[in-house]
């Protein structure tokens, strides 16, 4: 095949009914296709593998009302489609189109259990196409007033190239983000310095959150690190406020108001968790922030002194969470490394979490490992390792305290 056939094969824009591909993208595929020019038409090879939608629990009060998943062969590219005249006044439609794209042999049964959860909110449809190219449809019907709809790509370890798409309670977000302007002021006005630590171990009894390899509940791991880091931060001198301390149920909302009322004494709050992956290969560590995008700005403020001044104090309020994000997740791969050897590095990421959303104070949320990974949950499950965790946490925030001393 020659590049010009390549070429002609690769750009999408060319093909009728206008699915222009972003040029970046199609740099990148091109690329990818003259290194795998013997494999054929790489571009006929892209599946969908696979599509799940995570149904968040109760409505009104979790932020995160469903996840929906989508795996690919190997590129997860869309376009938007122009959308058709909604059904009813109070639903909105949102089209993604996955150009050149066959569904694979695991994903029709997917697709349609997918096509088949009733949300009272939200609805999604993945259906294969044929005209003007072969590809696949997938469409969102949601109340706008009820539902904000995020998607990102995101590359889970060495396999599947994935996009993943939110449903966001949108009143509950808009309440959170606007609660933290008057908090973050008094904050900055405020000059008690107290840097007490609140530990809020993820899920709990009715929610066991993952559930892992040999039946590893994530909320077991979570309480047990979340334990001994409360007691090696009081070790060090700082006071702790735990989320909760045994195994009982706690919606996030709780947590975040808990977390609040104590932000007076306290400085920071890190929340902890275990990972889960498809890829059962996925290991590591990763930490959390909270989206910058979502410290809310103030652009409708008429009075821009004002604007820039919250501004300034939201950025700060960003840059304090990263670092803090940073600190941890740098001492936990070093405090693990000396009781296991390396783990993976993921790195410290934005995201858009409920219990980073709705605390005032600068908060991270850490992964700790892979319930999913066979010898990550066997790791997890045992005190040593979870000791090791908990003093990589602690290590991390004691790091954070010093240098925004
Ligand atoms: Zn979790």
């Amino acid at each position: 095949m020659s590049i010009d056939e390549v070429k002609k094969r690769v750009k999408y824009g060319g093909a009728k009914g206008g699915f222009a591909m972003m040029k970046k993208r199609g740099a990148l595929i091109l690329a990818c296709v003259w290194v795998c020019a013997g494999v054929g038409s790489l571009l006929a090879d892209n599946r969908l593998k696979d599509v799940f939608l995570h149904q968040g629990p109760k409505a009104e009060s979790s932020l995160e009302l469903g996840k929906l998943v989508l795996y690919f062969s190997n590129r997860a590219d869309f376009t938007l489609l122009p959308l058709t005249e909604s059904a009813s006044l109070h639903r909105a439609q949102k089209s993604y189109f996955f150009p050149q794209t066959k569904v694979g042999a695991d994903a029709a049964s997917a697709m349609a259990r997918v096509s088949r959860v009733h949300h009272a909110w939200y609805s999604v449809q993945v259906v294969a196409v044929q005209k003007p190219i072969e590809g696949v449809r997938v469409t969102l019907t949601y109340d706008p007033e009820k539902i904000e709809v995020y998607d990102q790509f995101f590359d889970s370890i060495q396999l599947n190239k994935a996009l993943e798409v939110m449903f966001y309670n949108k009143e509950l977000k808009k309440r959170l983000v606007t609660g933290l302007q008057t908090p973050l002021l008094r904050r900055a006005a405020n000059e008690k310095k107290k840097h007490g630590v609140i530990v809020d171990c993820g899920h709990g009894g009715k929610d066991t959150g993952a559930i892992g390899y040999a039946q590893l509940q994530e909320k077991e791991v979570t309480l047990s690190v979340g334990l001994r880091l409360a007691q090696a931060l009081q070790q060090n001198g700082i006071s702790v406020f735990l989320t909760r301390d045994a195994d009982t149920t706690v919606p996030i909302d709780r947590r975040t108001s808990f977390a609040n009322s104590v932000a007076d004494e306290a400085g920071l709050l890190v929340s902890i968790h275990a990972n889960m992956a498809k890829n059962e290969a996925a290991s590591g560590v990763e930490t959390f922030c909270l989206e910058r995008s979502l410290f809310f700005s103030l652009a409708d403020e008429p009075d821009k002194k004002f604007a820039q001044c919250v501004s300034r104090l939201l950025d700060d309020r960003y840059a304090q969470s990263k670092l803090l994000a940073q600190q941890v997740q740098d001492s936990v791969l070093a405090c693990t490394q000396k009781k296991n050897g390396a783990l993976c590095d993921r790195q410290v990421k934005q995201a858009v979490a409920q219990i980073l959303l709705g605390t005032q104070l600068p908060a991270a949320l850490i992964e700790v490992g892979f319930l999913s990974n066979k010898h990550e949950a066997l790791l997890l499950r045992t005190k040593s390792y979870q000791q090791a965790l908990a003093n990589g946490i602690c290590n991390g925030i004691i790091a954070y305290l010093r240098s925004i001393a």
